[in-house]
């Protein structure tokens, strides 16, 4: 149980973030759902949420912003004085071939899903050292384990993701911090929702498993590596892909 914690989960008010948030919160965690352009998206996450009973609100900031992330972890750490578990989820993809992928669309791609990720650690790292305990998961992707046609920057991003994830895991290892990545494979949210029907039965295909997950697979596993259960892990890069990456 994480009651007691305080939980930031960016890009948490829509498909695996707002598995993410709902699930931290339901095990008694005061969730932060960070959102960047779904305001009342996330404060419908917000109230589902305490509707159920749980603690959370809703923090404005866009993670590829160097001085918005300063900013927003100066409010979290006035208000709570911690944080406890850290969810960098949010993220973008502007696919296209590489021969014809534009600066912007490769530049976009980095900033939110890789640098944002360096923006919240870089920000909140001295209050975790601080603490001497925390969690930080981070939400790379098969195509960052794998790689994938059409995806370059994207895979780029979330490959770049794991090598952030193992990095800080030895940095803040002797301070009792874990950090780890999860890698989801397919997973049924407006991201995969926009793709072709043809491209997206192909991937279907592509999973041993024989079905698209879903933002609650996702969850549990943030859950199992925020919780007390699972303080002997870090460094490491989960697969939450129903095989994908076998
Ligand atoms: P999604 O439904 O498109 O949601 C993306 C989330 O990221 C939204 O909450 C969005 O918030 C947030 N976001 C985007 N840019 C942001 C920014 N600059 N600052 C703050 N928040 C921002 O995508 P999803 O499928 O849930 O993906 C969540 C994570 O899982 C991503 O990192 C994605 O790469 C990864 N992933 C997804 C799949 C999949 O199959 N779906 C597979 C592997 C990995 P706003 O709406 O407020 O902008």
């Amino acid at each position: 149980m994480l009651s007691g914690k305080v939980a930031l989960v960016t890009g948490g008010a829509r498909g695996i973030g707002s598995a993410i948030s709902k699930k931290l919160a339901s095990q008694g965690a005061s969730v932060i759902v960070n959102y960047s352009g779904s305001k009342e998206k996330a404060e419908e996450i917000v109230e589902e949420i305490r509707a159920a009973g749980g603690e959370a609100e809703s923090l404005q900031c866009d993670v590829s912003d160097f001085a918005s992330c300063e900013a927003l972890a100066k409010t979290v750490l006035e208000k709570y004085g911690r944080l406890d578990i850290l969810v960098n989820n949010a993220g973008i993809t502007r696919d296209g071939l590489v021969m014809r992928m534009s600066e912007k669309d490769y530049d976009a791609v980095l900033d939110t899903n890789l640098k944002g990720a360096f923006n919240m650690i870089r920000h909140f790292s001295k209050a975790f050292l601080k603490q001497r305990q925390g969690r930080i998961i981070n939400i790379s992707s098969v195509s960052g384990v794998l790689g994938n046609a059409g995806q370059a920057n994207y895979s780029a991003s979330k490959a770049g993701v794991i090598g952030l994830t193992k990095s800080v895991a030895r940095e803040l290892a002797s301070r009792g911090i874990c950090v780890n990545a999860v890698a989801p494979g397919f997973i049924a949210t407006d991201m995969t929702r926009q793709m072709p029907e043809n491209v997206r039965e192909s991937l279907k295909e592509r999973i041993p498993l024989g079905r698209i997950g879903s933002p609650e697979d996702v969850a549990e596993t943030v859950a199992f590596l925020a919780s007390e259960q699972a303080g002997y892990i870090t460094g490491q890069v989960i697969c939450v892909d129903g095989g994908m990456a076998i």
